[in-house]
């Protein structure tokens, strides 16, 4: 079958990786230590597969980079895109003017989305749509005479993209020395992560405190100067940092106590990744704005956006006149031609039903078993993100495990070993993390979880040679 097939690439990956160090500078990439060992040629996808340019095959657990959500390979969002370029490969809704995709994505997205919600802004990307809800919030309070109610609340470690206000949203230490962020007017409490701050506590009583944050940072600042909180449901890229039950209620409950909006960042929780449409409905909160990209068209073309609820979308039509911000890109039409088709398929095959009742239960079952590792000193899932924990030495209680030094570079360690060992997973510090394509089967999941049981046993060889165990 076409999933088993590897793809004969007719390219010189000696050659490709030599014009890569030369002239591309990647993402978030040391480009000398990169250059020096080159890099992985990606060459194909299909299904829940990539093929490097040698032909080895590797089963993609971060489905890209979140976003893969109905796999690779869907020859009709191909088609669908083929259409809408012959049709029309691009027009701006700038002047008085709209596109057939653009609109029907938009009615899609309010049709799929809970009932506050009944506008969309679209951008080319998650990071321009965090950007677009800190100009939409501060424009929101001005327009009713609150003038200076401008500062918006995130949280350490989040991350809500690289623009400039993406990032100073985020609350990524290694971005902010860069390039003099955050921006003022964004200011940060803590996350609610138990392994680091719930020693001596249950996980229903971290999550209050860690929500409680929040309340003190607004009277810290000034209820009247405090315009909105964000967050992601479950933090992704900070380590899928899955909150305690009781932590977004709470925060909910706050946000409504002073009035102050509440944003849910759904760039990598939207569009079923937890088995829900957007993962604030898994947590049974209701946002004001929802910011989402990546699973709207599962990465096949670029498009994000901002679901603009009720509250908000009212005064700023009602009061608000011209809104000074918007992207050539802003619902282009091959974009949304492939959301549209993305979104009929995951909606075709029950990939939201599937990750809720089947999928994301039985990955549930056979990922958190991996806690019986040597190495691991919890794992958790939640729908179709997962997270475990590498440590030096085990003990009972998840507080009490002794954790390997972060200079030691554990996981990148383990990170290879995935690689090497044909399976794609994530390091963050000393948390190992996937974000597997929605259409996984049970086979599939019982090899990917088996993938990774093997390539912690390699780790586990490797550092007890090297004398780190
Ligand atoms: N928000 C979240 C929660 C994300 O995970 C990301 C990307 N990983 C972004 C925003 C930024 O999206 P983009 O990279 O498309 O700008």
């Amino acid at each position: 079958t076409a999933r088993q097939s590897v793809a004969q690439a007719p390219v010189n990956t000696r050659a490709i990786q030599d014009l890569d160090a030369a002239h591309y500078l990647h993402p978030f990439t040391d480009s000398k230590a990169l250059a020096s060992h080159g890099s992985r040629v990606i060459v194909k996808g299909e299904g829940i597969y990539i093929w490097d340019s040698e032909g080895k095959r590797l089963l993609d657990g971060m489905s890209g980079l979140w976003c893969m959500n109905v796999g690779y390979g869907r020859k009709s969002i191909s088609d669908a895109v083929y259409a809408q370029m012959q049709q029309l490969p691009f027009y701006n809704s700038f002047f008085q003017t709209t596109n057939v995709p653009a609109v029907q994505l938009a009615a899609k997205l309010v049709e799929i989305s809970p009932p506050q919600f009944n506008h969309v802004f679209f951008t080319g990307s998650g990071s321009e749509g965090n950007d677009t809800i800190v100009r939409m919030v501060r424009r929101y309070w001005d327009l009713q005479g609150y003038q200076g109610r401008h500062v918006i609340i995130s949280r350490h470690n989040a991350y809500h993209g690289s623009t400039m206000a993406g990032a100073s949203l985020g609350g990524m230490s290694g971005m902010h020395e860069q390039g003099g962020l955050p921006i003022p007017g964004i200011v940060h409490i803590g996350q609610p992560y138990y392994l680091e701050g719930g020693k001596g506590k249950t996980p229903e009583e971290f999550g209050l405190e860690a929500a409680s944050w929040l309340e003190q940072k607004i009277l810290e600042v000034g209820a009247d100067k405090v315009a909105a909180f964000i967050g992601e449901p479950v933090q992704g890229a900070g380590g899928v940092i899955i909150p305690p039950s009781t932590y977004w209620p709470e925060i909910q409950r706050i946000c409504d106590k002073y009035g102050i909006l509440l944003v849910a960042d759904e760039v990598i929780c939207g569009f079923g990744r937890l088995g829900h449409w957007f993962g604030s409905e898994y947590f049974g909160i209701k946002p004001d704005l929802m910011t989402f990209a990546k699973g709207v068209s599962s990465g096949y073309v670029p498009l994000g956006g901002v679901l603009v609820g009720d509250r908000v979308a009212d005064v700023l039509i009602e009061k608000g006149g011209d809104f000074n911000h918007g992207f050539t890109y802003s619902g282009h039409p091959v974009a949304c031609a492939a959301a549209l088709e993305n979104i009929r398929i995951i909606q075709e095959e029950k990939l939201v039903d599937q990750v809720r009742e089947d999928t994301g239960p039985y990955l549930k079952q056979k990922f958190e078993a991996l806690a019986d590792h040597p190495l691991v000193g919890a794992a958790e899932t939640c729908g179709f993100v997962a997270g475990l924990v590498l440590v030096q030495k085990k003990a009972a209680n998840i507080h009490d495990c002794v954790p390997f030094d972060s200079t030691l570079d554990v996981g990148m360690i383990c990170r290879d070993h995935m690689f090497n060992g044909g399976m794609i997973m994530r390091a963050v510090g000393n948390r190992m993390i996937i974000a597997p394509p929605l259409v996984m089967t049970h086979a599939e999941i019982d090899e990917l979880v088996t993938l990774i049981r093997v390539c912690l046993d390699a780790t586990l060889a490797d550092l007890t040679k090297r004398g780190l165990i």
